[in-house]
């Protein structure tokens, strides 16, 4: 894949984030913070890699917006003190310098709200999969270039997926214990059009190994991956449709866009993310990218009524439900299967 100038700066941002997000895993998340279900951890790791990000996408293209998951009014309250000065000696790890003014204004970048006229914007999750982070599970950084209504670039970083997949026969997020257990990390990047490929995330190389999804064509053979969270994603729902496809595999449970890498990685053939409620609309930063990295490995990603995902409204898929993500030549299988058990 030939690199352009947009991919080389996204992938550098979603690394230089990543550095700041691991750090705050290693000495933030601890057993004390587990067991009080304390969020302030992956409160500091979402804004400092926010900032980091945008300050990256500034610095290099300062015309185009962004549009961020987080705002920065919370940390300007005055209540908020302790944990913007955590931000920002998070944010100096990977910044050295970067005063409190600075922080809150890379973050600021970040609360572009595109309109019909927006021809090009980017769309940044500094932290997919929040609860992930918190259990030391998947988490993913993604961020992702939309043009003229299209999605045209994609980064996924997943710091906690082993950097090698080993297929469908085995759980998503094995680790291959015959080479022992190499550091976990990986980034995927794609750009439309050109494939999807894998990269260390935490080696500065622009050498990617392309990677295809799964093209198990017997349902009942194929692998799913869904939500943790059952509020996120109908777990009843997708049971039913597992057994109509004759799926007898236990449903893999992980958090974030890291779910799209194992579909991209052939890790697993379907993920299905139904609606839970009538009224909740997906937000554009859940999946820009994980759908692009899907679809440029040879997989197609609809909502769950098999319709395209609609990026022109705005910070939601405002006329999407759900989503449904598979490998090769499954797809309309898997629509229909779902269209039995969803209205
Ligand atoms: P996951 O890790 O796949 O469970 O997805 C995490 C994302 O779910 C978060 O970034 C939220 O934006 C999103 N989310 C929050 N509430 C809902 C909901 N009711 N249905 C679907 N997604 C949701
Ligand atoms: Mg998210």
């Amino acid at each position: 894949m030939q690199i352009t100038h947009e991919l080389k700066v996204a992938i550098a941002a979603v690394r230089l984030a990543s550095t700041v997000t691991q750090a705050v895993q290693k000495h933030l998340v601890t057993a004390d913070t587990l067991e009080k279900k304390d969020r302030s951890p992956v409160t500091v790791a979402d804004f400092a890699s926010q900032a980091v990000v945008c300050k990256a996408l500034a610095d290099a293209f300062p015309d185009d917006p962004i549009v961020g998951e987080e705002d920065a009014g919370e940390l300007r309250e005055t209540s908020n003190a302790v944990l913007l000065n955590s931000v920002v000696n998070q944010v100096a790890r990977a910044r050295s310098g970067a005063s409190q003014d600075d922080v809150l204004s890379w973050i600021d970048r970040g609360g572009a709200t595109p309109d019909g006229r927006t021809r090009r914007y980017w769309t940044l999750d500094p932290i997919d999969g929040t609860k992930g982070f918190l259990r030391a599970q998947q988490y993913a950084i993604a961020l992702a270039l939309i043009e003229d209504g299209r999605v045209v670039l994609g980064v996924l970083g997943c710091p906690n997926l082993p950097a090698k997949s080993l297929g469908e026969s085995k759980e998503p997020g094995a680790v291959d214990t015959e080479q022992g257990n190499p550091q976990p990390g990986v980034l995927i990047a794609t750009l439309l059009g050109r494939g999807t490929v894998s990269l260390p995330l935490n080696t500065a190389t622009d050498e990617g190994t392309p990677i295809r999804v799964s093209d198990i064509q017997d349902t009942a053979k194929a692998r799913f991956c869904e939500s943790v969270e059952s509020g996120h994603s109908n777990q009843s729902d997708s049971a039913k449709v597992a057994e109509a496809l004759g799926i007898t595999a236990d449903p893999v449970r992980m958090d974030s866009q890291a779910k799209y890498a194992a579909v991209a990685r052939g890790e697993a053939s379907i993920y299905l993310r139904l609606p839970t409620s009538a009224s909740y609309r997906e937000k554009i930063w859940d999946h820009a990218s994980g759908s692009i990295v899907v679809q440029e490995a040879g997989g197609t990603v609809t909502d769950a009524f098999g319709k395209p995902l609609d990026f022109t409204h705005g910070r939601t898929l405002e006329h999407n439900r759900g989503i449904i993500a598979t490998g090769s030549g499954v797809h309309d299988r898997v629509v229909r299967a779902v269209g039995k058990f969803i209205r």
